[in-house]
């Protein structure tokens, strides 16, 4: 079998088409404008793409984006302060700190500081129990919901088959595993979460209906441990050394996807998969911020 590809770039279109009209709506009906602050301290060269990535989505889609940028040695205390202002600020519905922050800021600290109401990652504890205890009418967490929707909208049903999580992370690999197990039309899947202390992986893997993959491991998951017509989505981004390329590299999964597209019925590539539905569903999540300020939810 050789897969078909799930295409992310073309599925968060139509999200992001979804969510243009409801901000629009949204302007008209109420004078509101969505708006949501992103936060990046230092100068990490991903975290500047991803950065302006998100900042370019939400003047795409109408949302009003305000970007902070503080510089490499700014202090726990100060990027605090700078939350504090945004979570007591009504024009600003949602508030996101670019991950990873400089070492000396605890960024479970960060997490914490932000109001749960303003939480458009849901990486506070409050928006996870939420999700964790079957209300998904919250927020949901940007990369695992857009690996559902990609599901979803590809047709994939995934009630009462076997989904394997490689990663247990407590940004992707948790989360999702919770999804595809929760009692909603995105779960009902029977879940096994494998980690770096899984013993013979592909025995499991070889089970799997549906694989989702979170690593950080360079094309890791081989054809060989794929069952024949099984679904593969693949979360991992990876910069390996390309001398062919450009700038010397070029982006991979975790997904050795040479390999896997043969044994595959359906595929995400890197890129154009997971990643554009991350920032698809950080907007949507910015919508329902709003909505939630404006009560209209
Ligand atoms: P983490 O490094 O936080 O977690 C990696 C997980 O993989 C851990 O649970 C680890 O196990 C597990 N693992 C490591 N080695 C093995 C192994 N040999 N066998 C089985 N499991 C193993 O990564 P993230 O979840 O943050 O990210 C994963 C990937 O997804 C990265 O490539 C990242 O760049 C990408 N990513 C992509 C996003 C997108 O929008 N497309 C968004 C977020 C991440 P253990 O817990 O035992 O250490």
């Amino acid at each position: 079998m050789s897969a078909n590809l799930i295409n992310g770039n073309e599925i968060s279109k139509a999200v992001n088409a979804e969510t243009a009209a409801e901000v629009a709506e949204i302007v008209a009906k109420y004078g509101v404008r969505p708006a949501l602050a992103v936060i990046l301290v230092g100068e990490d060269p991903a975290s500047q793409v991803y950065v302006s990535r998100k900042d370019k989505k939400c003047a795409e889609l109408g949302i009003r984006s305000e970007k902070i940028v503080l510089p490499a040695d700014t202090t726990e205390a100060e990027l605090l302060a700078i939350i504090a202002k945004l979570n007591a600020d009504p024009s600003i519905h949602g508030i996101l700190v670019q991950s990873p922050v400089p070492k000396q800021i605890d960024e479970q600290k960060v997490v914490l500081a932000i109001d749960p109401a303003k939480d458009v990652d849901c990486f506070h504890p409050f928006n996870v129990g939420r999700m964790m205890l079957g209300d998904f009418s919250g927020f949901l967490p940007c990369t695992p919901w857009g690996v559902t929707v990609l599901l979803e909208r590809s047709g994939v049903v995934t009630r009462g088959k076997n989904a394997v999580v490689l990663g247990r992370s407590n940004i992707v690999g948790k989360p999702m595993a919770a999804m595809l197990a929760a009692k909603a039309p995105f779960g009902d899947a029977t879940v096994t979460v494998c980690h770096s202390h899984t013993r013979d992986l592909a025995a499991v893997t070889l089970q799997a209906d549906i694989i989702v993959a979170a690593l950080g491991i360079p094309r890791f998951l081989k054809g060989d441990q794929v069952k024949e017509g099984a679904v593969i989505i693949d979360v991992g981004i990876n910069r390996i050394p390309d001398p062919t390329a450009k700038n010397g590299c070029r982006l991979v999964g975790d997904v050795d996807f040479d390999s896997v597209v043969e044994k595959a019925s359906l595929i995400t590539p890197v890129p154009g998969g997971v990643g554009p539905m991350t920032i698809a569903m950080l907007m949507k999540n910015t919508l329902r911020a709003c909505r939630a300020a404006l009560k209209t939810a």
